[in-house]
This record gives structure tokens, sequence and C-alpha cells, in this order.
């Protein structure tokens, strides 16, 4: 199926971590860019012969004009990666969508969200738009609890912190743990991988909701908790692997 290519414009470039950017854009064409939080836009650009194309999932929510934030991880040799990674304030980029299924269900139910590096990004969107932190102030969480566990390596990797710390300092129903695998001695966080802190928030419930996203093997590790160690229904897990 041919997609109809739009024009992303960069409009602001910020490093995040040493590998890692922050990027926002404006739509050219379009006055109103509407997607669902959780999707991804594919962005697209030639390679020598080839096209090549990628999946970004986007970071802001829907904020009712024609901009969207991505969450940017430059992998080593990767070749969009380091092309948008490079792009300056005010050069484009040609993409599609947006597209994907991994949003919301529409039940009113619990939620954990379970993230890694950049599988915070659709996380990000779907926390502002919950409680109206997307320009329109309206709170749609429901009375919904929401937790976000977020796991990386180093406290230098744990992108929108500070976002995530206010919200939930603001947010009696948004619960926010940022977890290290290798922490140092003066980490205030949680220690451990995500699946730990996972365990600990479910306790013996089986009626929320896990969404996860990241890399395969952290995608897999969780899914293998909940659904073979903790005999959960799969239909209550729903996941977005990067690779
Ligand atoms: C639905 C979806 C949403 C995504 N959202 C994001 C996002 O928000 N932010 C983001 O940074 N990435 C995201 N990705 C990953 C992204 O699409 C690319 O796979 C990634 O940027 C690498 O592309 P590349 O062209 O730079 O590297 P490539 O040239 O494709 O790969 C170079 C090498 O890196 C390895 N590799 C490929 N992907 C990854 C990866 N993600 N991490 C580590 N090694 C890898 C490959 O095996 C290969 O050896 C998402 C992927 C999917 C499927």
């Amino acid at each position: 199926m041919e997609h109809t290519l739009l024009t992303a414009r960069l409009t602001r470039s910020e490093i995040i971590s040493e590998k890692t950017k922050h990027l926002e854009f404006v739509v050219e064409e379009l006055a109103d860019f509407d997607f669902i939080p959780g999707q991804f836009v594919s962005v697209r650009e030639p390679r020598g012969e080839k096209t090549i194309t990628r999946a970004y999932s986007i970071a802001s929510p829907p904020r009712g004009n024609n901009t969207f934030d991505l969450c940017l991880n430059r992998v080593d040799e990767g070749f969009m990666s380091n092309f948008l990674c490079d792009r300056a304030v005010g050069e484009t980029a040609r993409f599609h969508g947006p597209h994907g299924l991994f949003v919301l269900k529409p039940e009113v139910e619990d939620v954990v969200f379970v993230a890694t590096g950049t599988g915070v990004a659709p996380f990000r969107s779907m926390a502002q738009r919950l409680f109206g932190r997307d320009g329109s102030g309206v709170d749609r969480h429901n009375g919904r609890k929401i937790w976000l566990v977020y796991g990386t390596r180093y406290a230098e990797d744990v992108y929108y912190q500070k976002e995530f710390e206010e919200l939930a300092a603001s947010e009696p129903d948004f619960h926010y743990t940022a977890t290290l695998s290798r922490p140092s001695d003066d980490w205030k966080g949680g220690r451990g991988y995500v699946q730990e802190h996972l365990r600990q928030i479910v306790g013996e419930r089986k009626d929320l909701h896990v969404y996860i996203c990241g890399l395969n093997e952290m995608v897999n590790a969780t899914r293998k908790l909940l659904v073979e160690e903790l005999g959960w229904d799969k239909k209550r897990v729903i996941y977005e692997r990067y690779d």
C-alpha cells in the first residue's frame, strides 16, 4: 500500500543522555496531526538505491495542532537513528503515519506501564493525555491508578525523570518508579530489573492491564513473568517491541 508521505520539520533538539535526544517536530502539510497515544510514525529516507523505513513511537500527546515529539536513541552503526539525531533545527524528515495498535484499551481499569530505554516514549504520550498535560487541561484518567515502572542501567539514562516525578507528586493516581540495574551508591530510586518492581505492584491481582515497551529481551521476560509464572490472561499483557 502506498502511504501519503508527510514532512516533519525539526523545531527543537535536546540531548537528554549521551546517546539519546528529545526531538520536536511540526508537520508542514497539516494544521492538526492527530493520533492516539501509543502510536508511532514511520520515517522514510533514501539510502543509496534503497529506501529505509523505521518506526518511532510518538513521545507526546496529541495537542490539537501539528506538533509531535520523538525520543531517539542512537544505535551504533544504525542508519536512521543517527540520521534523525544528526538533523539540525530547521531541517526535515519524511514520514508516514500515525500507525499502530499499542494504545490504551477502552476499559477503565488500573494499568501498569513497563518500559526500558526509549520505550518510555509511548507512555509519556499516554500519561500526558490521561492527566490533561496536553494543553487541554482535561483529565481523562477516570480514577484509574496508573503505575510507570521505568528501567535502565544508569541514572544518566532515566529520560524525562523530572516530568514524571512532578506528575506523580501532583497526581495521587500516578505512581512512578525508575529502577537501575547498575545503580551507584547514592541512587535513591529503585534497584534491579523492572520485573521485580512489577511483581510487587501487581501482588496477587490479575485485574490490571500491563503495557510493555522496549527491547525484545525485556518484553519477553516481563510477559513470561505475568503469563507463565503468575498465570495472567495474556490478553491483559499488551506490548510493543523495538527490535
Ligand atoms: C513500533 C516501534 C517503535 C519504535 N520506537 C522507537 C523510539 O521511539 N525510539 C527509538 O530510539 N527507537 C525506536 N524504535 C526502533 C527503531 O525503529 C529502529 O529500529 C532503531 O532506531 C534502529 O534503526 P537504525 O536504522 O538506526 O539501525 P539499523 O541500521 O536498522 O540497525 C543497525 C544495527 O543495530 C541493531 N538494532 C536495530 N534496532 C535496534 C534497537 N532498537 N536497539 C539496539 N540495536 C538495534 C540491528 O540489529 C543492527 O545490527 C522503534 C521500533 C518499533 C518497531
